[in-house]
């Protein structure tokens, strides 16, 4: 398995965990304010193979708690490569977070089933009717997305769904997605950072991300602001 880039030691990327993060390639949305365009678009050249990461990751075994495996979108990755790559990861005895837009759901059940993830991140883009536009989403990414969240919603490992509040998603946007996953263990509302390049839209203000929190704990107890100073 290739890998697009590597963050040795991140304090921030798996709750309450020091981890390494690993990104793969490639993603089926296209979100306008994407962060990792140049690995979605197929701009990126220089990647790191799965023995160079499993080098590095044995030199920090002592350092760190577990790998996040992100993105790009982790889950469009052959099965069997990125089966076989987390395995390898739990051998080593490391904990294991996937970030994923929640398109597969089948692997999603088959990671949770076989136990080879500790920890899940869904990102819940908007609203189920502004999906399409907002990520360029089909009818089948919808049904999977919908699956996706049942699943993790009914799993018994930590997880976390999460929506980044572009200026596209409206309040009313985060009350129906916290409606959606009512009672789940946790929803994080993250602050849209606008790039240097690419499309740059007025993020909302703190104002408008406490009222979309409120809305949101009226579901979801653990729902919080995500890197909103
Ligand atoms: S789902 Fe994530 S990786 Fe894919 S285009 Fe959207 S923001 Fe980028």
């Amino acid at each position: 398995m290739k890998f697009a880039g590597v963050i040795k030691n991140s304090f921030v990327d798996y709750p309450k965990n020091i981890s390494m993060v690993v990104f793969t390639f490639g993603c089926n949305f296209n979100c306008w304010y994407c962060h990792n365009r140049d690995i979605i678009n197929g701009e990126k050249k220089e990647f790191y193979d799965e023995d160079e990461i499993l080098n590095i990751v044995k030199n920090r075994i002592n350092f760190i708690d577990g790998i996040v495996i992100t993105g790009g979108e982790p889950t469009i990755s052959k099965e069997y490569e990125l089966i076989d790559f987390i395995k390898k990861i739990k051998e080593l005895k490391l904990k294991v977070k996937i970030d994923t837009n929640g398109t597969n759901s089948k692997l999603i059940k088959k990671l949770l089933s076989k136990n080879l993830i500790d920890f899940i991140a869904m990102d819940i883009k908007t609203s189920k009717e502004k999906y399409k536009s907002l990520t360029c989403a089909n009818d089948k990414d919808l049904c999977e997305i919908e699956k996706s969240i049942d699943l993790i919603l009914n799993s018994n490992i930590d997880y976390e769904f999460r929506t980044t509040f572009v200026p596209d998603v409206k309040i009313e946007d985060i009350h129906k997605i916290a409606k959606r996953i009512k009672n789940a263990k946790s929803y994080a509302i993250q602050k849209y950072i606008p790039q240097k390049h690419g499309i740059i839209k007025i993020p909302h203000t703190f104002e408008e991300a406490l009222e979309a929190l409120k809305i949101s704990k009226k579901f979801v107890k653990n729902a919080f602001l995500r890197s909103f100073d």
